[in-house]
């Protein structure tokens, strides 16, 4: 892993979390995206080579819902660089991590990214995102 690509935040109010946000960076976020098949809008702010993604949920059919319910607002996971993103999951498949799901996908900023569970991890849940020039 290369290092911490961007630490994702979770919501219930995009646009009250963007102008919060905006306050506290004294900058606007530089992207916003509509996750339809993940029920999810985000935005990103960048803060040096790293960032920060707010999540909002769409719909109830969210994980950041659920996550919401849970536990509230605050940071969901963090997310790490890695050059090879198939060859890093299955390294750490091998090492006993538990991937959410078999083979990465199309995230956010069309990165391919994949997310392992917060149990396999210490609780933290970890996604990995792919260089965009792969
Ligand atoms: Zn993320």
């Amino acid at each position: 892993m290369k290092k911490i690509d961007h630490i994702g935040v979770a919501v219930k109010n995009l646009e009250q979390s963007d102008n919060l946000f905006s306050k506290l960076f004294n900058k606007d976020p530089f992207h916003r995206e509509s996750l339809d098949s993940q029920h999810l809008n985000v935005s990103f702010f960048e803060l040096g080579d790293t960032k920060v993604e707010l999540l909002e949920p769409q719909s109830e059919e969210s994980a950041i819902h659920k996550f919401l319910l849970l536990k509230g607002e605050g940071i969901h996971h963090v997310a790490f660089e890695v050059e090879d993103i198939h060859a890093e999951m299955e390294r750490l498949k091998n090492e006993g991590f538990q991937p959410l799901t078999e083979t990465p996908y199309v995230g956010a900023l069309n990165k391919l990214v994949c997310f392992f569970h917060p149990k396999s991890t210490n609780g933290v849940l970890v996604e990995l995102c792919q260089k965009e020039d792969h």
